[in-house]
C-alpha cells in the first residue's frame, strides 16, 4: 500500500516520500505527513533476531514505499556502518531501573547522527527517482551542533556539497574545533561576523532568491535543506524504537505485544513524534513521557492546553532542548485535530501573530497517552550525580533531564511498566556541565583536561569524535561579513 504524504496546512498539496524528502518543507509553511502508517506486520520473534539495518528496512520500507528494496538497502548500508562504533548501532543498557537507549555511537556522538547519516542518501536518491540531474547544495546556518552533524553525513558523499555558516564567536571551542577540521572535498564552513540569526536570515534569504537559483541550476546546482522537520530524518527515527523493544522481547525482558513507556528528552519534538508513530505503526507503547528543561514550553502545554512562546529564553547546560518553538508538534496537532489542515493552519497562524494558541477539549482529550514534565538545572545535575553513584553510569545533561522527569513520573504514578529513555548525547559532548555535576566547579580546566578526567572517574573511552579533534589540522578558515555570504557562496559554487 502506498503512503502519500500531506501537508498539515492544506490537504490538496500532496506528495510522494521521495518528493516529500526533496522539498523538505510543503508550501505556505505546511509540514509533509503520511496520511496513513501501515501496520508492521512482521511479529516481534522475528524481529528480535534482526540486526539494526534489517529492522530499519522493515519500518522504513513501510513509510518509504516509492523507494524499491535495493534503494532503500543501498541508503541504510550506507549510513549504518563503520561510522558507528558499535555493531548494535543504537545499544539499550539497563540502569538504574530503566533502560537507557544510546543514540549517540555515531561520528558527532549525539543522536542527530541516527537521521543525518541516512538523510544524504535518501536526498540523492530522491534526486535520482525524480529525475533532478544536479548536484544537492546543502546550505545550513547552525548554532552548533546540526552543523557539525550534517557535515559528518553529507561528507564526501557523491552528488552532494554543503556549505555550513556559524556565528564565528557564537559556538563553543569544541564546537568550532569540530566543524573547522571537517574532511571531506564536497564540505565548506564558514564562520560569519555575526550572531546565529544573522546565519540563518542569510541562509533563508539564499534560499528565497530566484536569480541565485536560476544561476545555480545553469551551473547543475540546487539548494535543498537537512532541516529537523525533513520527513528523511523523522522517518529514520522511528526504527530505534521498534528496535529496542525488539532487543527487549529478545532478551526475555518483555513478552511480545506488552507495554512499554518511552521518556525523550524534547526540543523541537522530532524525536518523540518518531515514537508515537511507531506507535501508530504498532509498537505497544502506553507512556510517551515529554521531558522539558528550563525552556518548559511543552510541559506547559500538555499541562493546560495551551502553547505560549511569549516567555525568556533561558540558556541552559542542555542546549539542543533550548527551543521555544517545537517546529514538529505541528504534526502532532495537526492528528489530534482529526487530520483537520484547517484547524491546525488557524492554530499556527495564531502562534505566528500573537505566540501562543489554545486547544479544545477534544483535542486535549487526543494527548491522554503523553505525561509532560521538566527538570530545572539543579534537578539535572542531581540526576548525573545520582545516576552515577548507583550505577557508574554517567549520562550527558540532555539524558539527565529526561531522567529526572523520568524519576518524578513513577513516584507521582507509581507506573511500574518498563521504560525506555532515549539518551541523546555522549556525556563527552557536554564535558564540562557532566564534570561539575559530579564534582563541583571545575575552575580553569580547559576542556580537553575535563575529557581525561571524565575518562578516569567513568572508564568509558574517549569517543573517536573527541580524541581526532585534539590534533586535526584545521581545513577551512574562512570568515566573512554577515552581509557577504552570498559572494562566498558564488565563489564556493559559480
Ligand atoms: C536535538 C537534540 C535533542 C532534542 O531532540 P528533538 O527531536 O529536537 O526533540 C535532545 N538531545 C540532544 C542531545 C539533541 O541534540
Amino acid at each position: 500500500m502506498a503512503v502519500t504524504y500531506t501537508s498539515t496546512r492544506n490537504r490538496q498539496e500532496t506528495a510522494t516520500a521521495s518528493q516529500a524528502i526533496l522539498k523538505g518543507l510543503a508550501d505556505n509553511g505546511g509540514l509533509f505527513v503520511p496520511d496513513s502508517i501501515p501496520a508492521l506486520d512482521v511479529d516481534f520473534g522475528t524481529l528480535a533476531q534482526m540486526s539494526y539495518q534489517e529492522v530499519a528496512y522493515e519500518v522504513m520500507s513501510r513509510m518509504l514505499t516509492d523507494f524499491t528494496e535495493e534503494e532503500l538497502k543501498h541508503c541504510i548500508n550506507s549510513a549504518y556502518d563503520k561510522k558507528f562504533d558499535t555493531e548494535k548501532i543504537a545499544p539499550l543498557v539497563k540502569k538504574a531501573g530503566a533502560w537507557y537507549l544510546e543514540l549517540f555511537h555515531g561520528s558527532t556522538i549525539a543522536f542527530k547522527d541516527m537521521a543525518l547519516s541516512i538523510l544524504p542518501y535518501l536526498l540523492v536518491t530522491s534526486a535520482r527517482k525524480n529525475h533532478v540531474e544536479n548536484e544537492i547544495v546543502i546550505l545550513t546556518a547552525t548554532s552548533g551542533d546540526t552543523g557539525k552533524a550534517a557535515l559528518a553525513g553529507f561528507a564526501d558523499v557523491p552528488g552532494t556539497r554543503i556549505i555550513v555558516f556559524y556565528p564565528k564567536n557564537g559556538v563553543s571551542p569544541i564546537q568550532e574545533k569540530q566543524m573547522v577540521t571537517q574532511k571531506g572535498a564536497n564540505t565548506s564552513v564558514v564562520g560569519i561576523i555575526g550572531n546565529f540569526d544573522d546565519a540563518q536570515t542569510g541562509v533563508k534569504n539564499m534560499f528565497n532568491d530566484k536569480q541565485l537559483a536560476k544561476e545555480l541550476n545553469e551551473k547543475g546546482f540546487q539548494f535543498s535543506s537537512a532541516n529537523s522537520i525533513n520527513i528523511g530524518r523523522l522517518v529514520p527515527q522511528m526504527v530505534y524504537y521498534v528496535y529496542a523493544y525488539a532487543r527487549l522481547v529478545a532478551e526475555g525482558e518483555v513478552k511480545a505485544g506488552d507495554p512499554i513507556n518511552v521518556v525523550v528528552p524534547t526540543g523541537n519534538f522530532g524525536n518523540i513524534l518518531a515514537a508515537y508513530y511507531a506507535k501508530e505503526m504498532g509498537l505497544p507503547i502506553r507512556k510517551f513521557i515529554c521531558a522539558s528543561n528550563e525552556n518548559k514550553v511543552l510541559y506547559d502545554f500538555f499541562s493546560t492546553g495551551v502553547y505560549d512562546r511569549n516567555r525568556p529564553f533561558i540558556l541552559t547546560s542542555s542546549p539542543s532542548m533550548d527551543i521555544l518553538i517545537s517546529s514538529n508538534l505541528e504534526r502532532l496537532i495537526y492528528r489530534i485535530a482529526g487530520d483537520d489542515a484547517e484547524r491546525n493552519a488557524a492554530l499556527m497562524k495564531s502562534l505566528t501573530a500573537e505566540g501562543r494558541y489554545e486547544i479544545d477539549d477534544n483535542m486535549r482529550q487526543k494527548l491522554s497517552e503523553f505525561y509532560g514534565g521538566y527538570a530545572d538545572e539543579a534537578e539535572t545535575a542531581a540526576a548525573i550525580k545520582r545516576v552515577y553513584e548507583s550505577d557508574a553510569y554517567v549520562m550527558d545533561t540532555h539524558t539527565a533531564v529526561a531522567s529526572s522527569v523520568y524519576d518524578k513520573y513513577v513516584k507521582e504514578t507509581g507506573d511500574g511498566t518498563p521504560t525506555v529513555i532515549a539518551s541523546t548525547a555522549s556525556p563527552y559532548k557536554f564535558t564540562r556541565s557532566v564534570m561539575e555535576a559530579l564534582r563541583g566547579d571545575c575552575g580553569d580546566a580547559s576542556d580537553f583536561e575535563l575529557v581525561d578526567a571524565l575518562n578516569s572517574l567513568s572508564g568509558v573511552p574517549v569517543p573517536q569524535a573527541v580524541e581526532e579533534i585534539r590534533t586535526a589540522p584545521v581545513l577551512h578558515d574562512t570568515v566573512c561579513d554577515k552581509a557577504d555570504m552570498e559572494k562566498i557562496v558564488r565563489g564556493i559554487l559559480l
